[in-house]
């Protein structure tokens, strides 16, 4: 089949990439004396922002006092496994679990956007059917944002850590934030570690690192709360809006949750410009 043959390409590509890269890693690498076993590493693409300079976008040498689970090995540098979708151990796919052996030469992957690598690995779990989103206390904005353009999006100020996970595992929902750490617990499969502080610059990362784009739905759900919005009689909500806006407006949306009432006002227009900037972009 013609998917398989591009995915054995694929493959093959990766592989010749990881021996070319390592190359300089095992030629040049010391073992350290007070180490059981060494392993040289490569990190890949996005993953690099995790690691310190001197260990950026090159294969290195990492000691090692015992051997363990690549999985901790690789969040012990920094990186979280909710960014991790493919390890390779000479050249082999493997699991969270592998066990490093000493001389292993590990090639680590983020998780691939465009690209099929299912038969080559399981590592990532399936994507969630309906993307839902959990933020940390941090990310306010942005799950303002992520409402506007139609995602549920949970955010309060006083969640805390445990809670966090504990949310997005039980509701399947992908958990936002600003911290490594906390995507580094045990339980979250699906994480992920928003790079830009700015949040209009954040909304557009999230989008695009989920290929979302196509499928904003504005104006469906409430920036506050994150309520689903409908549409309701001018006349049941008269009193709570503007004389001005009552003036020229007839139609209005109402949060099913918190009441809030919405109008097309000035707000909407702006959102409407920055909702057409993420579309051209
Ligand atoms: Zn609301």
């Amino acid at each position: 089949m013609e998917t398989n043959h591009l995915v054995v390409d694929i493959i093959a590509a990766i592989l010749a990439y990881s021996r070319a890269d390592f190359r300089l890693c095992h030629t040049t690498g010391v073992k350290p004396k007070d180490t059981s076993l060494h392993i040289c590493l490569r990190f890949y693409q996005e993953l690099n922002d995790f690691l310190p300079p001197d260990k950026r976008q090159v294969a290195f040498v990492h000691p090692l006092r015992q051997g363990g689970a690549i999985k901790d090995v690789i969040e012990a540098l920094g990186v979280p496994h909710t960014e991790v979708d493919l390890i390779l151990a000479d050249g082999r796919p493997v699991g969270f679990d592998y066990q490093v052996q000493d001389g292993d030469r590990i090639s680590v992957y983020p998780v691939f956007e465009s690209l099929d690598i299912t038969p080559l690995t399981r590592l990532r779990p399936r994507p969630l059917r309906t993307t839902r989103f959990v933020l940390d206390t941090h990310l306010g904005r942005l799950a303002a944002y992520l409402r506007m353009v139609g995602f549920d999006s949970l955010y309060r100020n006083d969640y805390d850590d445990a809670t966090l996970a504990d949310i997005s595992v039980t509701e399947h929902r992908i958990l936002l934030t600003r911290d490594r750490y906390l995507l580094m617990r045990k339980i979250i499969s699906h994480g992920y570690y928003v790079r830009h502080t700015q949040p209009r610059l954040q909304l557009r990362e999230v989008l695009e690192r989920f290929g979302l784009l196509g499928q904003l739905r504005p104006f469906t759900r409430c920036m506050h709360c994150n309520g689903l919005l409908e549409k309701v009689d001018k006349a049941a909500v008269l009193e709570r809006i503007p004389q001005e806006t009552r003036a020229w407006l007839d139609d209005y949306w109402q949060c099913r949750q918190c009441a809030r009432v919405y109008w097309k006002g000035t707000h909407y227009r702006r959102m409407c410009a920055l909702i057409e900037g993420l579309r051209g972009s």
